[in-house]
């Protein structure tokens, strides 16, 4: 279903399977010069999304249900979380968080949906939405989704907002600082 499964089974939201990695090859450089090879070697290439990418969450909801998952915090998301829903870290944290072998992650429904899901007519809303943790905020921009576009292609097999041609534009810039946020996935 393009998530990633742990050790214990269970899979990270957003997370996707990347496609196996495609083999590059420098046949034919060879033959050129060093001099020529080099400035090849040295001379960055612009990013495939250098033109930007468009998004448009669709509200569908893929992203925060499904099987079991994961949705890591860190620190200033529980600061952040805990002051938007006027409780003390302590509640807060006895209330949505766990503590599981890779840091701490929110906790889930009986059926796996986010704590924060919330459905109404027929969409999926965040009742965190403005300070939802940096993992759901930097989606679909994470590093392993913009590898490639053939990674692009396979993590919008799950998530209709990646699949839109139309909507926003993400520049390369704004796709850049979330993918390497350090606190992004
Ligand atoms: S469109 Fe994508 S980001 Fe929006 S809810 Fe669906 S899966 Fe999640
Ligand atoms: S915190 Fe909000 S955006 Fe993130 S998984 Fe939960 S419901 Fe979805």
């Amino acid at each position: 279903m393009g998530e990633a499964i742990e050790s214990n089974g269970s899979v990270s939201r957003h997370r996707h399977f990347s496609p196996a990695e495609s083999c590059i090859t420098l046949r034919g450089v060879t033959d050129m010069p060093k001099r020529h090879r080099l400035r090849i070697l040295k001379e960055p290439q612009p990013p495939w999304y250098e033109k930007g990418l468009h998004f448009s969450c669709t509200q569908c909801g893929n992203c925060c249900s499904g099987g079991p998952g994961y949705v890591w915090v860190s620190d200033r998301d529980i600061l952040a979380i805990s002051e938007f829903l006027g409780l003390a870290v302590e509640d807060f944290a006895r209330r949505y968080l766990r503590q599981l072998t890779g840091g701490i992650s929110l906790t889930e429904h009986p059926n796996y949906d986010c704590i924060f899901l919330q459905r109404s007519g027929g969409k999926a809303l965040c009742k965190i939405y403005p300070v939802r943790p940096t993992q759901c905020r930097t989606w679909p921009f994470w590093k392993q989704n913009i590898e490639s576009e053939e990674h692009w292609h396979h993590a919008a097999r799950r998530c209709p907002g990646m699949q839109a041609a139309t909507g926003p534009l993400y520049d390369a810039a704004h796709i850049e600082r979330c993918a390497n946020d350090p606190e992004s996935p």
